[in-house]
């Protein structure tokens, strides 16, 4: 069986190119690029891919690549990167510290784009050998942090005729060697909404002949947080928070308009989808029951990550493949965002949580200018989602080609 041969072909390729990964991945730290600006970044992907024999394809804008391994019968299952880095300060004193002011890969999307390409060597080297039963599309995302990339990924064609989609994000708190997963929803969602509201304005004597707007404003802040948790399955856990309200300068006048800000954040997608509507109506019948005006802002963010249940088993049996018994843990659904949730509106796949503690060190956390990895994760990195990809080819693979991946 083709499977147990795996860990051992991955072993004796990490032996060999372990080192120089975690070269590629110092420099991508020490030379971060934000959202849309990866020109160096894709360049020193394609590099390297180029040189494995591989035709990599930039998106359009010069930042992000797609590239296909392997032949065009069979299925297709894609495995996803993101390339970019975030505008906050580097605070690490290490070698490989950031070289530019205000960016850093806080969020070890340098870890990421490096698994990918230690992968996509790895499944180079299989097509070549005859050993790859279909086609793996490498994505290597610009722009996550925007979010959006995905976004710009989808509309360059980087999904059409893939199955399946895998991807992985840096856990800091999860030991290298581990991977977190779970089936479902593994991140959130969260929007952001303005309301603006409106009235004549007039003196707080006589409410009665104008529009009492403050009164309408408070109404609002309040009634529509609890009409969402009656109108929303509690499950899906939708709140509504107000972070900013604003409106009036003086105690005796009724201003003419005021301001409300807050977020919207959810862990189920179809309660996300139909927010924006539902705060709609909602908006509109408490503003019109004080004769105020009132307008919506909505700014969506992006979907949660919904874990498909096949995909989750495909990653786990095989991480366990080739990380051994024990190497998958469960892990929660967080409150943060990520824009592969865009991807799985459209196929099926998994997004699991790559463990990068060092057992018994420091617990970081992402978004921080302190974050750094156990860099041991690149190759653990390698060892999935090279397993997962071959794993997901065999098992949805049409009959002859598994036959002959076994022969
Ligand atoms: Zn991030
Ligand atoms: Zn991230």
């Amino acid at each position: 069986m083709r499977g147990r041969e795996l860990r051992g072909e991955l072993d004796a390729f990490l032996a060999e190119t372990e080192q120089d990964l975690v070269a590629f991945r110092r420099d991508l730290h020490m030379h971060p690029e934000l959202a849309f600006a990866e020109y160096r970044t894709t360049q020193r992907i394609v590099e390297r891919l180029t040189a494995a024999g591989l035709t990599p394809s930039v998106l359009p804008r010069g930042t992000g690549l797609v590239c296909d391994v392997g032949s065009g019968d069979g299925p297709t299952v894609a495995l996803r990167a993101d390339i970019d880095a975030l505008p906050l300060q580097d605070e690490k004193d290490v070698s490989y510290r950031s070289t530019v002011a205000g960016a850093c890969h806080a969020c070890g999307h340098d870890v990421h784009t490096t698994v990918l390409l230690g992968t996509s060597l790895f499944l180079a080297q299989q097509a070549a050998a005859g050993l790859l039963p279909g086609r793996v599309r490498l994505i290597f995302q610009p722009a996550e942090e925007l979010p959006g990339g995905a976004l710009e990924v989808m509309a360059h064609g980087g999904i059409s005729g893939v199955d399946r989609i895998f991807g992985l994000h840096c856990d800091p708190r999860v030991d290298v060697g581990q991977v977190g997963l779970r089936p479902g929803p593994i991140t959130s969602a969260c929007d952001k909404l303005s309301i603006r509201v409106s009235g004549p304005g007039g003196h707080t004597a006589r409410p009665h002949l104008t529009a009492d707007l403050v009164f309408a404003l408070a109404k609002i802040l309040t009634e529509l947080p609890a009409a969402l948790s009656r109108r929303v399955d509690p499950r899906s856990s939708l709140s509504l928070v107000w972070g900013r309200v604003e409106a009036g300068t003086a105690a005796n006048a009724i201003p003419d308009d005021g301001i409300a800000e807050g977020t919207v954040r959810c862990l189920d997608e179809n309660a996300w989808h139909a927010a924006p509507d539902l705060i709609k109506s909602l908006l509109d019948s408490v503003a019109g029951a004080y004769g105020i005006e009132a307008e919506l802002d909505y700014k969506r963010g992006v979907p949660p990550v919904v874990n498909d249940e096949v995909s989750v088993e495909m990653l786990a049996e095989a991480a366990e493949r080739v990380l051994g018994a024990g190497a998958v843990i469960p892990t929660q659904q967080s409150l943060g965002g990520e824009d592969f949730a865009w991807y799985l509106e459209s196929i099926p796949g998994a997004f699991a949580r790559l463990g990068t503690r060092s057992p018994a060190g420091v617990t970081y956390d992402i978004h921080q200018g302190t974050f750094d990895v156990d860099e041991k994760a690149i190759a653990m990195g390698v060892r999935i989602m090279a397993a997962t990809a071959l794993t997901a080819l065999w098992e949805v693979g049409p009959l002859d080609s598994i036959t002959s991946a076994m022969a």
